[in-house]
């Protein structure tokens, strides 16, 4: 008895050895390798490596080495099948029950033998692509733009509108009906029997990252045809979610360039790979998984996820930078103008103008803030809540502390947050996880009422002759994002329509509003015992005192537009920017004690 073989293969894919091997040491990026002083010898200089998309660690100085196995059983010092455990239990993956040889060999002849019959199938449609019958189809592939070199590279094919020329042909080669109706190739009828299940469609092969065909996709010709796709089901040798399109002609040019770009269909791949775009994958319509990351991960670290610009594409696309988050690897995301997908994109404006926008591809976090803002009003409290709730868990997602307090940093300013409520975000950001009431409370407590606001309309409720004086000399912008701004307005009104000035009407005017229906019973509870004189006096410098709180506050949101303007080296926006922070901050002065206010 022991762990199957195909288990052990699998897990040692699924756990990245780089994040196995941090667990003990504190491994540096070096190019393709990781490096760390060694664990296993004193040494200065370090002179150990790990290779992820190798899976194998070297150390060149007590030389060291091996699987990420090996590396458990040296450092742990414990046997074969407990490093398996314990590897199995950090890269999260469930232990299967100890199978016998038999039955281990058993699956792995099934998965061999639905390969072998799939390479079958694939020699065959590939042959029928060049015949007569097939003229309709070599005309859709000319009408995309598609070479005969490229298709012969991706090994695309033809399948006839048969119910069996396919299985006529494999029951030919040798197939049996159980090895026919195993490899997925044709579809079981109820009353015994089968029929080929790819009829009339043009065949996408998928191949392993070793370049064997596991499954197909078949694209209809008929522009009725349900479904457009149709796609192999799950079989021994195929398993949804655990792996990428194209990668096995990728794979070396993803490694070279040291990131890989994400799309999502056969074409999106096809098209820019025969224009020289060469380091895609795609994940093929289903939401991306966490093994299929891992996949990636073994050839690069950072990631250019480049959906459909179209809604469906944008959640799409927001999915994926979570689970590529959640693997350490670095993600930009590419939108292209009007919605287009990559395949329209470089047949309509080539592959420099494509490679050019890639280059320009915006950080992770700066596709979330966009998407969070659109719609919104960040001048509403309600709204930026809302906004910065749907951007942090994207920061949070950063295992990479420094880079997750530069997400961070970036994210509030473009949110315009403040400092205070900052601090107390971070604090959330930085630890494991935030529900979204917290968030909500930090900006909820922001907008309670200030000393100077509640005060200026405790004031103003108390006297007729006060309100004749001071509401004409109250701007709108006075009070604008003030927690009581709808009393403000409720007063403002009711009064130029000299209606009287009440409990009742101002609840009235300010219905559903909960701050005014907590603040006002306490304002006009409390009888001034001042004189005119000094309430005119106190008016006015709570007036002030809001004035200058605004200042404040447009000067920090300025400062923060310029970060955000420097960090996207935008020179000329920068400046202007600066110069206007200047003019706030010298009206800012003239607020200072000992001066005049203006107005
Ligand atoms: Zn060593």
């Amino acid at each position: 008895m022991r762990f199957p073989q195909t288990f052990i293969d699998d897990l040692k894919r699924q756990a990245d050895i780089v994040r196995i091997v941090q667990d003990y040491v504190t491994l540096k990026k070096t190019g393709a390798n990781w490096s760390a002083r060694c664990p296993f010898h004193k040494e200065t200089k370090p002179s150990f490596s790990v290779n992820p998309s190798k899976e194998i660690f070297y150390c060149f100085g007590c030389q060291k080495g091996g699987s990420v196995f090996n590396f458990i059983m040296e450092i742990e010092r414990v046997t074969f099948p407990e490093a398996i455990r314990i590897v199995a239990e950090k890269a999260g993956v469930a232990l299967p029950k100890m199978v016998d040889n038999d039955r281990f060999e058993a699956r792995r002849r099934d998965s061999d033998q639905v390969i072998e019959l799939n390479q079958w199938a694939l020699q065959w449609w590939q042959d029928q692509l060049q015949g007569k019958s097939a003229s309709a189809v070599r005309d859709y592939l000319k009408q995309r733009g598609i070479t005969d070199e490229t298709s012969q590279t991706f090994k695309l094919g033809f399948a006839p509108d048969s119910w069996e020329a396919l299985s006529t042909h494999l029951r030919q080669k040798g197939a049996t009906q159980e090895q026919l109706e195993k490899s997925g190739l044709v579809v079981k009828k109820d009353e015994g029997g089968s029929y080929d299940r790819f009829r009339g469609r043009l065949i996408f092969p998928v191949f392993d990252a070793q370049g064997k065909p596991i499954a197909f996709g078949g694209r209809t010709l008929d522009p009725e045809g349900e479904p457009k796709y149709l796609n192999s089901p799950e079989t021994p040798a195929y398993t949804k979610g655990r792996h990428l399109y194209g990668l096995n002609l990728t794979r070396d040019e993803i490694r070279r360039q040291e990131f890989a770009i994400l799309v999502e269909g056969y074409l999106d791949l096809i098209v820019p790979y025969q224009f020289g775009v060469r380091n895609l994958v795609a994940s093929l319509g289903t939401a991306l998984t966490p093994e299929q990351v891992k996949l990636i991960g073994r050839f690069a670290r950072k990631v250019v996820v480049n959906y459909d610009g179209d809604r469906a594409g944008v959640q799409a696309a927001k999915r994926a930078i979570e689970t590529i988050l959640a693997e350490d690897i670095e993600v930009k995301v590419l939108v292209l103008p009007d919605n287009a997908d990559p395949d329209d994109f470089i047949r309509k404006n080539g592959v420099t103008e494509y490679q050019q926008r890639r280059g320009a591809a915006q950080p992770h976090i700066q596709f979330v803030i966009d998407q969070a803002v659109r719609d919104r009003n960040l001048h509403s409290p309600a709204d930026k809540a809302a906004a910065v709730e749907e951007t942090l868990p994207f920061v949070r997602a950063v295992r990479n502390r420094i880079q997750k307090r530069e997400y961070f940093d970036i994210a509030m300013d473009s949110l315009r947050v403040q400092k205070d409520q900052r601090r107390e975000l971070w604090q959330q950001t930085r630890g494991a996880s935030t529900d979204a009431a917290t968030v909500q409370n930090v900006f909820a407590r922001r907008v309670k009422p200030t000393v100077a606001e509640e005060k200026l309309l405790g004031l103003l409720l108390a006297s007729d002759e006060l309100r004749n004086i001071v509401l004409p000399r109250l701007e709108p912008t006075d009070y604008d994002g003030l927690a009581t701004a709808e009393i403000f307005k409720a007063l403002t009104a009711l009064s130029k329509e000299d209606k009287e000035i009440s409990f009742d009407s101002l609840s009235e005017a300010t219905a559903e509003n909960s701050t005014a229906a907590e603040v006002l019973p306490r304002l006009l509870i409390n009888e001034t015992a001042e004189s005119f004189d000094e309430s005119l006096a106190d008016a006015n410098s709570c007036l002030d005192a809001l004035r200058l709180m605004k200042l404040d506050r447009e000067i920090e949101e300025i400062g923060a537009q310029i970060a955000e303007a420097d960090r996207a080296g935008r020179n000329e926006e920068r400046d202007s920017l600066a110069m206007k922070k200047l003019e706030l901050s010298k009206q800012r002065s003239s607020f200072l004690p000992g001066r005049k206010p203006e107005n």
